[in-house]
């Protein structure tokens, strides 16, 4: 597979829309082995209790695996849960099991619970090099998508190209705007993505062209087509990108990773 270029920066990337099934683990988890395939060091940290991005990255993640739960409320260390992926060379999780549904209430007493995730990832990029960190969001603005938004450098939004898909994004905007004046001054939003695009519907070309009015300058060129074989991988445990290699869905992930890829390599974080 073709060479990605490294970013000037590891990005950290929080991959939020507090609607659920926008496609938010099925864009983390192709980019992140596209991105791999190029070469590139990656790190997907699953912040969902339903642990799908885990499921898609071939990691087993029953309860009482060492995963993102015991990294937030336990103090464990990253390095003692992140596993290697079966996707690709050079791809890493941190796994999310079911213990983590528990862990928005139990942080709410915890000190600095907003940037426990924050702290352990700085800690573990002191001495693993990462080029790419992806965190995968449950569909909530509680306190996971809290710190993920606080350890991240960058957003990508997903939007599903379907009735309503703008719906919640003000509200994800407002806690955008509050997380960075408050917690953490370096997040952007940096891009979005236009997923499930069907071009035999008027509906869908007019939600995209809703959508690029709305973010001009963020909205990627490329769109990820509806296609049935990016709905099947996950049921065998597998990214698109190895399911089904030639497949437009796969092509489509590739592409946007060349995107990103691109955009990363020319400017600063
Ligand atoms: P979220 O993480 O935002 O809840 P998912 O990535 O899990 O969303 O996607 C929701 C559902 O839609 C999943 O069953 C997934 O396999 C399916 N899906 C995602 N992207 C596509 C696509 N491009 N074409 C067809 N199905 C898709
Ligand atoms: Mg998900």
């Amino acid at each position: 597979s073709t060479r990605l270029p490294k970013p000037v920066t590891t990005r950290r990337i929080v991959v939020a829309n507090q609607k659920g099934g926008v496609g938010k683990t099925t864009t983390s988890v192709n980019l992140a082995v596209a991105l791999a395939q190029g070469g590139l060091r990656v790190l997907v940290v699953d912040i969902d209790p339903q642990g799908n991005a885990s499921t898609a990255l071939g990691i087993p993640h029953v309860e009482g695996t060492p995963s993102t739960y015991e990294v937030l409320l336990d103090d464990m260390k990253l390095a003692d849960a992140v596993v290697g992926s079966p996707e690709a060379d050079n791809l890493f999780v941190l796994p999310a099991t079911i213990d983590l549904a528990g862990a928005e209430l139990e942080l709410v007493s915890r000190v600095a619970r907003e940037q426990k995730l924050l702290r352990a990832v700085r800690e573990y990029l002191t001495d693993h090099e990462f080029d790419y960190v992806f965190y995968d969001c449950p569909p909530s603005l509680g306190l996971l998508t809290v710190n993920a938004l606080v350890a991240a450098t960058d957003i990508l939004i997903p939007i599903q190209c379907e009735y309503y898909a703008l719906e919640g994004v003000t509200q994800l905007m407002r806690t955008i705007q509050l997380v960075s004046g408050e917690l953490n001054p370096e997040l952007r939003l940096w891009a979005v993505l236009l997923t499930m695009f069907d071009g035999r519907t008027k509906l869908s070309a007019q939600v995209a062209e809703e959508v690029r009015n709305h973010f001009r300058d963020e909205t990627l060129a490329t769109v990820i087509p509806r296609s049935v074989r990016v709905s099947e991988a996950p049921s065998y445990g597998q990214t698109v990108i190895t399911y089904d290699d030639h497949s437009v869905g796969a092509d489509a992930y590739r592409t946007v990773a060349a995107e990103l890829a691109a955009r990363a390599a020319e400017e600063q974080s």
